[in-house]
């Protein structure tokens, strides 16, 4: 069997930022339980592994004891709940991505100006109930072209469009034209929401998963970028399957599968896909080849929050960066300690800086 393994998938910026925000608090608190609100990022096993640490996911600030550190996932969370956090006195560390906070800002920036806005995304994902916060009084979430009747809106010239970092592109085009062509003076954001993880690792999949028999998507079924992944396949003509990990694999899957493409959503860990890779050439036997399609070079610095905490503790967070692996190298490497055969191909369109 031919593995081809899409290049990039897998972790972004943010999904490192924020991971690397609970890891430093677990380094420099070891005496404090860390608090996280909501998942860090959508992903059973980076979850798990914080759990095995001590930290403790809650879904309401009521369960963290007054004065404790708690920390906002890479999603982001609304104005009240900052404003409860403060209130609590608990000390917040902010691991919102800053792709996230942008669209905030926007909404923020564009309800001052008197705008309605119309946000595109899933009613019930923390990013867009976390974005809603920022002005529900003139905040309406359109999942689909079908809600467009049910649009309240005072001023067709006052409206603007925002949309959740992780759509399906070619969802939201759907949407965003039924919009357009509902309120014509539609206003479009000031630059593109859906965030350039999320866009690159469906342009690897429209690129590569026409190749292939079988697509298989490591990533959690609560992470709404890896859903779309496996959606983007399908609506294509490949089928796809979404697996936390290699323990979900069915033999009945490969029968007669010559050529299967292999990704991963922004918050599925490396590791998962190795293991993955090793498991399946056991089994199948084959070669690997790594698809280079959009080269990712984007990182984000330290929260201001983290950093403060750093300082309170006599750390210096000068020279401070937020740790990060290269996939595709680690991979390279993993594949050569497993003596299996791999090599790159490059079809890079272009790169993310
Ligand atoms: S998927 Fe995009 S918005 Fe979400 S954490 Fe990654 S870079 Fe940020």
């Amino acid at each position: 069997m031919k593995i081809i393994l899409a290049n990039p998938r897998g972790f972004c910026a943010g999904v490192y930022m924020a991971i690397d925000v609970v890891d430093q608090l677990l380094d420099i608190c070891p005496d404090e339980t860390i608090y996280v609100y909501h998942e860090i990022v959508h992903n059973m096993h980076v979850v798990n592994r914080f759990r095995d640490r001590g930290v403790k996911f809650i879904e309401e600030l009521s369960e963290v004891p007054n004065g404790s550190i708690v920390v906002f996932s890479a999603h982001g969370v609304s104005p009240a709940l900052r404003a409860e956090a403060h209130e609590r006195n608990l000390t917040a560390v902010d691991a919102t991505c800053p792709l996230v906070t942008k669209v905030h800002n926007e909404a923020i920036r564009y309800a001052k100006a008197g705008y309605q806005i119309l946000l595109v995304g899933h009613a019930d994902h923390q990013e867009i109930i976390g974005t809603r916060g920022e002005a529900p009084h003139c905040t309406q979430v359109v999942e689909c072209p079908e809600d467009i009747p049910d649009l309240v809106i005072h001023d067709p010239n006052k409206l603007v469009y925002l949309t959740q970092t992780t759509l399906s592109t070619d969802d939201a085009n759907v949407i965003i034209a039924a919009l357009k062509k509902a309120f014509p003076g539609l206003k479009e954001p000031p630059s593109e929401d859906i965030c350039y993880a999320t866009t690159n690792r469906q342009r690897a999949v429209r690129a590569l998963a026409p190749q292939a028999d079988l697509v298989l998507v490591v990533g959690s079924r609560n992470s709404s970028n890896s859903v779309r992944l496996t959606e983007i396949s399908q609506n294509m003509g490949t089928p796809a399957r979404l697996i936390d990990d290699r323990s979900e694999l069915r033999p009945e899957w490969f029968d007669g599968i010559g050529t299967l493409l292999v990704t991963a959503g922004a918050s599925a860990p490396e590791d998962l896909v190795q293991a993955l890779i090793v498991d399946l050439i056991e089994r199948f036997g084959g070669e690997v080849e790594q698809h280079d399609v959009y080269h990712e070079q984007v990182e984000f610095g330290l929260p201001g929050t983290l950093k403060e905490q750093m300082r309170k503790r006599g750390i210096d967070p000068t020279g401070r960066r937020v740790l990060r692996k290269d996939a595709d190298q680690a991979m390279g490497a993993w594949l050569d300690r497993h003596g299996i055969a791999h090599r790159t191909v490059d079809l890079t369109v272009g790169v993310t800086k």
